[in-house]
């Protein structure tokens, strides 16, 4: 997972490593007192927003509450900002790239450094050098090619280090690490990509949702727990010879709040005509999808018919409140996929 500029920054800080001040604020969240100039930076995982109108200076208040209007408007290569983070902006003299990364050839963690970092550091590939962290000399080195006094270097290098390793960082970079006028330095920008395998170690972090709905352009939507079971259902509705208009594997333990964006999301899906619900719960408790189902139903505005299966833990639970709430249940997946298909043809 990448961290959001604003997450990553958050661990800098924590590390001990200079990071300008800085507050995040979501969108629609109202923007409190800052003291001016700030740049205003878009919250989305990626980077090259500089290029994109992504990252922009506010000098005056009558500038501010525009600049994040326009900020927050602007999608960066498919992604719409979840806010903005407003920084002390920065009397920048020079910017540097140094970035720790996972070198797995040759099993070892690297820095790449390079003097001349910004926006255009692909374009300088000349000035770019790599040093792997166990080498004993890489302070100097580091130091050397950046114009730094080594001894102070050497505790920013050694907390980053730490870092890297305590988060369990695949990629950690800084670009631009900033000198300000006044000779400072400072991690002007941050990306943090944290290993995958390492979530149940850092519970704290915001994890994006495992699921989410692919979509597949047929008529009949599919629910399924488990990709197992939702490969099944999408192979039985090819064989009834319809076609499947999303995968979906909701895995286990999916809230209400969570089941009803699924279903959102598959009714907005162009052409869809029904959505089947296909759940074998084992960890999965069917009256948690029931009360899904049923908010819904109450919830989404032209909601196409669902045709639901539903079996396993809780089962009669969730029987009784659907029966309650007047929403029947298909004995089959193959039932629910016949009724699916005369909806669609
Ligand atoms: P990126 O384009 O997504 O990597 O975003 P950056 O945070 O790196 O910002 C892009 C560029 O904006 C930087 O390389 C700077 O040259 C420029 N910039 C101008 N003023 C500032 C400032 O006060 N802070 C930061 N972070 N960048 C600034
Ligand atoms: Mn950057």
């Amino acid at each position: 997972m990448q961290l959001l500029e604003y997450q990553a920054k958050q661990l800098l800080r924590q590390a001990g490593l200079p990071v300008p001040r800085g507050v995040f604020i979501a969108a629609h969240e109202v923007v409190p007192e800052v003291a001016l100039p700030v740049v205003v930076k878009s919250q989305v995982p990626v980077g090259g927003r500089g290029k994109l109108g992504g990252v922009k200076r506010a000098g005056t208040p009558q500038e501010l509450a525009p600049v994040i209007a326009t900020v927050l408007q602007k999608e960066i290569k498919g992604h719409k900002p979840i806010g903005v983070l407003l920084e002390e902006a920065l009397e920048i003299a020079a910017e540097y790239y140094l970035s720790l990364r996972v070198d797995r050839d040759n099993r070892c963690v690297e820095y790449i450094v390079s003097w001349d970092g910004g926006v255009e550091i692909e374009a300088h590939t000349g000035s770019v050098m790599r040093v792997r962290t166990d080498d004993p000399d890489r302070v100097q080195t580091i130091a050397t090619m950046l114009q730094q006094d080594p001894r102070q270097f050497k505790k920013y290098l050694s907390r980053l280090e730490k870092l890297f390793v305590a988060q369990d960082c695949l990629l950690l970079e800084i670009n631009p690490l900033v000198r300000t006028t006044r000779g400072d330095l400072v991690c002007a920008d941050a990306k943090i990509a944290v290993d995958d395998n390492a979530r149940f170690r850092h519970q704290t972090l915001k994890w994006p949702e495992v699921a989410a709905v692919k979509p597949l352009g047929g008529s009949i939507g599919v629910i399924a727990n488990g990709a197992g079971m939702a490969m099944s259902t999408m192979d039985t509705i090819y064989a009834a010879g319809t076609t499947p208009a999303n995968f979906l594997d909701i895995g286990g333990g999916t809230g209400e709040e969570v089941f009803v964006r699924f279903l959102t999301d598959i009714n907005n899906l162009p052409g869809v005509t029904s959505i089947i619900i296909n759940i074998f719960a084992g960890i999965t408790r069917c009256d948690d999808i029931a009360r899904g189902i049923i908010a819904a139903k109450n919830q989404i505005p032209n909601l196409v018919p669902l045709f639901i299966r539903l079996e396993g833990t809780n089962g009669d639970e969730a029987a009784a409140l659907l029966a309650a709430a007047g929403i029947s249940l298909e004995p089959t997946l193959a039932a629910c996929v016949q009724k699916a298909k005369e909806m669609s043809s």
